[in-house]
Order: structure tokens, then sequence, then C-alpha cells
């Protein structure tokens, strides 16, 4: 028996309708920020999976018509043939590798705001998404769909399913999730209809139901039709002739699709971050799904272990295991694991950066894999990277995640690299970071990267040696790359939205303090305007410490941020659950000591809390000593050999892991070319110009 023989389960072939996927790795539909304005850019972020093994492979949400207008929030379309040949690209791109390729019709219903087609939303009965976050506001309320409408949406539906036949797709969706158009059906909150289509749940799953069937009299006999279903909700309602309203709409539906991609109801428990979340968090909601129905069915979970896989599949829980996140952390996860290199799975840390992207509205990024977007614009590949003619002697300053990603770049190019960390362990931030709540699985950017280095046989790496110019210029180095990190200041944060001033109290601290193992004594206030996590996962460390903590922002909610990975809901209710008092809207102001003076950020009212110690968690600095001093002794390191130096990760501009990966992985990959590439490519729509009038 091979080593991985117990896997092989998971490259086995499965029939979806008419068509059938090569294995059991399933790349769920997921946004890549990527829309049919940058098709190249998507063909070559999907292709790579493609090649990596995964057998099926989808778009994001992909828009049947105007009246289903998410914009600035990125989505693909299929409005028209116009929009065909972008989406062409891909699937080519991804049968050039065996894969079948997905499209994921959608209709947003009332959660869209149709803000750049101006049409009102559709909706069941006219009841708006009423978003409490800035972000997804709306001031368009959703209009009653009439009969007409439901004929349009039907109509639709069915164009764009056989314009995706046309573009090559094998497998076309039915999108009855999160909150868009088919969902809103199925919830009463959403659906008050007293006609065929209201009421009780058979009447309630009508819609799904028609979608379904037009999409299969569309391209039924080509392509296999999926139904992509949130089951959250409906199986905590009871039902009447099933033990839940998710077992009566599975029974009615269980002809109806190819396939049943099952899911959660809202992006933070469906895409749930690490921090609050482990491995194959669906399960209990999904797990009934296959009881009911003979079609296979799709799941996901951040799946990254193959045994957690077969077990889903042994089990009877999934036949396919989708993947999102996981596929975009490590495009080529199925075929490290059929070829055994379990060691080099890339796995997904569960950070949400990757969310983050679509918030943002901008191609994908993750922390884990620097690649991912950048496949085509800057022709990097996870996996492959091209040797140099003639190796150079590298020094990277930091073992931080910058300096780790740049050094394993520079060792993978075929370079002698050294690495050098002034710490007892490698790991910067992610050392402390690593051991806060929630955050342990974030030590996966470490795992892989060392794991990785340790094989090199052209790499030597070295802790506990802070290094100076005085060594650098003894080691003679071709090339120095500093990436020493940033530091936490003590900089207060001005009424102009600035970091200004600096509260110094020898009962003030800074993350860095507390990672130095420095303990705040008594009522400790942790003030923060950085609004990523740090602030959050903080008050939450030091409350698990016995100390009495509260937490003050000038933002609107704690660790404001958050909300664009999925994980602000979880930060409040985890400060709750530690009966943390969260005071929005302030500024700090002054500390004495026992008294930390606050002022509301738009009326300057002064408001007192009582505390001993403080911990401003705001600006971050870049670590400049060692930069400075190797540019005032530029000449001497020249005289040594010294050809470049280069900065990377929170060296050159503190930013979150994904920007220090990114920035040393560039670096690691550009320092030597003779000329550095200013920018990327720059992609462009595809548009057929004969029938679009000037
Ligand atoms: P990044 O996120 O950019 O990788 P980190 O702060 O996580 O930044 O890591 C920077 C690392 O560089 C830290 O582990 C720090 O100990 C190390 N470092 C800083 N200055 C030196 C130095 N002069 N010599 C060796 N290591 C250094
Ligand atoms: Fe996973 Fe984070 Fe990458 Fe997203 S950004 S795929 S959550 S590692």
């Amino acid at each position: 028996m091979t080593q991985h023989s117990r896997y092989d389960v998971l490259f086995e072939p499965v029939k979806i309708g008419p068509v059938t996927a090569p294995n059991r790795f399933y790349q769920v539909p997921h946004a890549s920020g990527m829309t049919n304005a940058l098709p190249r850019v998507r063909a070559a972020f999907r292709e790579t999976k493609a090649e990596g093994g995964w057998g099926v492979i989808c778009t994001g949400a992909c828009s049947i018509d105007p009246s289903s207008d998410d914009a600035p929030l990125p989505f693909a379309s299929l409005w028209d043939d116009n929009d065909i040949r972008a989406h062409a690209l891909m699937t080519e791109a991804v049968h050039r590798h065996g894969a079948l390729a997905g499209v994921e019709l959608w209709h947003g219903g009332a959660s869209v705001m149709n803000r750049a087609s101006r049409m009102p939303p559709l909706s069941p009965s006219g009841i708006p998404w009423m978003a409490t976050h800035v972000g997804f506001m709306g001031n368009l309320r959703p209009k009653t769909m009439d009969r007409s409408d439901f004929r349009a949406v039907l109509k639709w539906q069915s164009d764009a399913a056989r314009r995706a036949r046309s573009a090559g797709f094998d497998i076309v969706y039915v999108y009855a999730g999160m909150g868009y158009l088919g969902y809103e059906f199925l919830l009463p909150e959403y659906n008050r209809r007293t006609d065929a289509y209201g009421g009780a749940i058979e009447n309630r799953v009508r819609f799904v139901r028609e979608m379904i069937e037009t999409t299969k009299d569309s391209v039924g006999m080509d392509c296999g039709v999926a139904l992509r279903i949130s089951l959250e909700e409906l199986r905590g309602r009871p039902g009447r002739n099933g033990e839940s309203e998710a077992h009566e709409v599975i029974s009615l539906l269980a002809d109806c699709p190819d396939l049943f991609d099952v899911k959660m109801d809202s992006s933070p428990t469906d895409c749930s971050a690490s921090r609050f979340t482990a491995e194959a968090s669906h399960e209990p909601v999904i797990d009934f799904v296959k009881q009911l129905t003979d079609k296979p069915v799709v799941g996901v979970g951040r799946f990254t272990s193959p045994d957690t896989m077969v077990s889903q599949i042994r089990r009877g829980i999934l036949d396919l295991i989708g993947g999102a996140r996981p596929s975009i952390a490590d495009p080529f996860l199925p075929r490290k694991i059929k070829e055994g290199r379990l060691d080099e799975i890339r796995e997904c840390i569960g950070c949400n950066i990757c969310i983050s992207s679509w918030h943002d509205s901008v191609p994908v990024r993750c922390t884990q894999n620097p690649t991912a977007g950048e496949e085509w614009r800057r022709g990097w590949h996870p996996e492959r990277i091209d040797c140099v003619a003639r190796a150079e002697r590298m020094l990277v300053i930091g073992g931080g995640p910058a300096g780790l990603e740049c050094a394993l770049t520079l060792a993978r190019r075929g370079h002698e690299v050294t690495l050098v960390e002034a710490a007892r362990a490698f790991g910067g931030r992610l050392a402390f970071e690593t051991r806060l709540p929630g955050l342990s699985t974030w030590g996966r950017v470490l795992d892989y990267r060392l794991g990785r280095l340790k094989l090199m046989t052209n790499v030597e790496m070295f802790l506990d040696s802070p290094v100076g110019v005085d060594e650098i210029i003894e080691w003679a180095p071709e090339r120095v790359v500093v990436a020493t990190g940033a530091r936490w200041t003590r900089m207060l944060y001005s009424s102009m939205e600035l970091p200004v001033g600096q509260l110094d109290h020898p009962q003030v601290f800074t993350p860095d303090d507390l990672a130095a193992g420095r303990v705040p004594e008594g009522p400790t206030l942790v003030f923060d305007f950085d609004n990523y996590y740090m602030g959050g996962v903080l008050t939450e460390h030091l409350a698990g410490l016995g100390i009495a903590v509260q937490y003050a922002t000038p933002a609107g909610h704690a660790s404001a941020w958050t909300i664009m990975t999925n994980e602000l809901p979880l930060v409040h209710r985890a400060l709750a659950q530690r009966c943390v008092p969260v005071t929005t809207l302030h500024l700090l102001s002054e500390f004495d000591g026992e008294t930390a003076t606050l002022k509301h950020l738009f009326t300057g009212e002064p408001l007192r809390l009582g505390c001993r110690s403080i911990v401003i968690v705001g600006l971050r600095a870049p670590r400049g000593e060692l930069l400075a001093a190797l540019e005032a002794r530029s000449a001497e390191l020249a005289a040594a050999g010294v050809r470049s130096v280069d900065r990377a990760g929170d060296a050159l501009a503190p930013g979150a892991i994904v920007h220090a990966i990114h920035s040393g992985h560039r670096v690691g990959r550009e320092l030597d070319l003779a000329e550095r590439t200013p920018a990327y490519r720059r992609d462009f729509p595809i548009v057929e110009c004969d029938t679009v009038e000037a």
C-alpha cells in the first residue's frame, strides 16, 4: 500500500447530470474580485487551480440581468452575447487541464442595490435587507415581483444558461443562498406572498424549482444543473413533514438539480475565520442532505486536511470536497495529496483577507499564496519559478513573514541564501501573535515556509543573530534584504483622524511590550485605532489573564476593519462573552495613572474611565535603524561588494501579514533583475465591437 492510497477515494470521478467531474475536488463558486473587465486575470487565476488538480472550477457570482447589480462590488455577468467571450477564456483555460467549468448564475434580489443600473431590485414581497454597516447599506427599497417579473427572471436565467453553454461551461447554477433572490423565496421573513409562491413550504420552494426547471430545459442535455442553497436558517425551523424546513426543502427538490451545493446563510458563518471557527464547521447544518437525495452533494468547510476530506466522504456527508479558500491558498492542493506531498500543502490560515479583497472590490489577495491574482498580470505561478543562471550570495535580515518568504523565493530561484534573525525563534510578529486567542492557525504561515526552507541545501539560517552594518560588511554578501519589521508606537489619534502626539507614561504599553512579556497592572484600557484584529485580540488576551479590561476606539465598532474579513460580529460577541465594556467614537487624550480621559470624536464631550494601565494599538512604524546605518555607510558596503540593499515587508511599509508575504515574495523574485518591473500587465475587457454603438 502506498503512503497516500487511503486518499484514493478523493480521486474517484463523480457524475453530475450529463457531465463527469474527474475527481472529488470541487472549487465551489467564490468571489475573485475579477469581473468581466479582467478576463485574462480571471482565466489565469482559475486555470492555475485546474492545473493543480481541482476537478471542477467555478466562477464567482455571475449576474443574469442588470436588475442584479452589486456594483461597485465585483461580480461577473452574462447579460448578453458580448459577455460570452470573456467567460470562454476561462472555460478554455480550465478545460486544458481536464477539469469541468461551472458558472454560478445569480440574481441578487433584495440584497443588491442596483447602484449602477438604477433599476429597482426585485424581491418576493418588497422586504429589503436592512444592513447596519455602511458598506452594505442602501436607500433603494426593492419592488415586489409581479407575474411579469417572474416570467422575466425565468427568461433571464434560461438565456444566461444558454450563453453559459456557448461560453463552454459544463455546470450551470441556480442560486438560492446568502440572502439572494432564490433564498428570499424560501424564508417567510422575506416572502410574505399569499399566492402560489408564498405561505406553505411547498409554495416557497416553487420559484427555486421553476428556476431549476427552466435551466434544465435550456441546457440540461449538455450541462449539469447545480442548486446552491443556504440551509442554516431553514435547519433551525421545525418542519411540518420533516425534522426541519431544511429537510423539507431538500426532500421537495431532491430530484430536481443534478447537484446540491450546500452552504450557510451569511458570509460570517459560511466563510468564517479560523479565529472563531474550526475546519468542517458546516457539517452540523448540512449533514442530512445526502440522506434525502441521490444526487451528489458538495459542501465546504475550509478543508485542508486530506483525512478530514476522506472522513466527509466515508461518513456520507459529502460526495465532493468543496474548496474556496483552500484552493486560493494552495491551487495545487489536490496534486500534492495525489502525489503524497502532504508536507508541501500551503494550508489556508482562515484569515479571510481573500474576502476583504471582494469587499475592497479588487482582485483576490491571499496571505498564504502571494501569487493569487498575480498569475497573468505579473506572470507568477504558485509552484514554478525560473532559476537564475548565476547564484548570488543573498543575506536576508529578519525572519518574520516577509524575511521567510523572501528567503524561500530567493532559494527557490537557486541563490545562496543566508537568513538571520535576532530573536531566539523565527516568526517575527507571528511568534507572539500565534499565541493570542484564536490565532494559532496563523502559525501555518511559518510552518509552510520554515518546512520548505529547512529542506533546502542552499539556505543557511541563524537565530539569535542581531545583525548590524559591521557584520554585513564582514559577511560581504552580494545583496542584502532588510526585513526587520515594524514597531508599535505610543502615538495618539487626533480629531483630524491622524496619529499625532505621544502618550508617555510608565503604565502605557504597546503590543510590542506585551509580546516582550510585560503585563499591564490593574484595570486596563485598550485604545485601538489600528482597527484590524490586534486591538480586539489583545483585549481578549488580557481578559483571559484575569485583568479587568475595557476597549475604546474612535471607530464605530470594535476592530472596525474586520467587517472586511467577516469577523466583526464575532469580535463583538467574543468581547461581550468576556464582559468587556466597549466604547466607540472616542479619542484618548490624557492619562494620569488613575484615570483615562477620552473625548467624543464629534462633540468633544469628555468621558473619564478609571484604569491603571493603557495599551495603545495604533500606529506602526518601520524599524529603521539598520537601514539608516546602511545608508550612512553605503560606500563601505559597495567596497565590500554589496550590490544592492532592499527592504521588504513591514520594514518597507507596515501592513498585515498578507502585505509582508507579498512584499517578501516580490523582492525575492525581482531584486536581481536588470530591470525591475514597474507595475504589472493591465487587463482589459473583451468587447464584440460591431454590436456596441459608439
Ligand atoms: P515582517 O512582517 O515584515 O516580516 P516582523 O516584525 O514580523 O516583520 O519580522 C521582522 C523580524 O526581523 C523580527 O523577528 C525581528 O526580530 C527581526 N530583526 C529586526 N532587526 C534585526 C536585525 N538587525 N538583525 C536580525 N534580525 C532582526
Ligand atoms: Fe485562506 Fe487567508 Fe488565503 Fe483567504 S487569504 S485563502 S483565508 S490564507
